[in-house]
């Protein structure tokens, strides 16, 4: 299939698990939230980013990183020469805890399923996970990010292999300095990352053992 056609297949597939998580009633959140924010960009992205949860703004629009810290997403894309339409941008729980709270882990162990079929329908090289939450979720260990940034670890999510790297969250790293060219200078590592990831398996070179030469065939004199 051309690429045009697998992107629009994939845009398909995504489109109808949005439709159905749009009714999800998994967790208790489902009673608080104006909507399911499901996560936007392509369908068929090499780079995904997974957040934590939506906040005010992302809940009435039903989009992720809408407020600040997805300005400062959008800057960072910018300056790679990406935007948000070349990447999907998906949070780890999807709908709002009650005040911005912290994700609890009856609500991510109820909301993992849909991250994990996105992963699974998407299929994207690398995930750059922002912040604990998604890092944690998706690495399966309990490391945190202040350890763990920067540095790129190869996962198996179902039936992907991935380069998962973790980076400071953008909310996190307006308010602190140090962190945002921590943040920077992270982000900056993920055209490489994508080229490495992305990059076609070297092809097979066929060794061909090396012979000593012929040996020169003797003219024989006659005489
Ligand atoms: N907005 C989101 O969608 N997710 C976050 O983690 C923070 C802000």
């Amino acid at each position: 299939m051309e690429a045009a056609a697998v992107a629009a297949t994939d845009a398909l597939s995504l489109a109808a698990y949005a439709e159905e998580v749009a009714g999800c009633t998994r967790c208790a959140l489902a009673k608080g939230r104006t909507q399911v924010v499901f996560g936007s960009g392509s369908a068929s992205a090499d780079l995904m980013f997974v957040g934590e949860a939506p906040g005010f703004h992302e809940d009435k629009q039903g989009v992720p990183f809408v407020g600040a810290a997805g300005q400062l997403l959008g800057k960072l894309l910018t300056g790679i020469g990406l935007t948000r339409d070349d990447v999907f941008v998906a949070n780890v729980l999807k709908c709002r805890p009650p005040g911005n709270r912290d994700p609890q882990p009856d609500e991510i162990e109820a909301c993992e399923p849909h991250l994990f079929r996105q992963i699974e329908l998407i299929q994207p090289k690398v995930i750059a996970t922002l912040g604990n939450f998604a890092t944690k979720l998706l690495s399966g260990k309990p490391l945190g990010i202040t350890r763990v940034h920067g540095a790129e670890q190869e996962v198996v999510l179902g039936s992907s292999r991935v380069l998962l790297y973790p980076l400071f969250h953008p909310a996190a790293a307006l308010y602190t300095p140090r962190m945002l060219e921590v943040l920077e200078a992270d982000f900056r590592r993920l055209p490489e990352l994508l080229g490495r990831a992305t990059a076609p398996p070297s092809p097979v070179v066929e060794l061909v053992p090396e012979r000593a030469p012929e040996p020169e065939p003797v003219q024989l004199g006659l005489f």
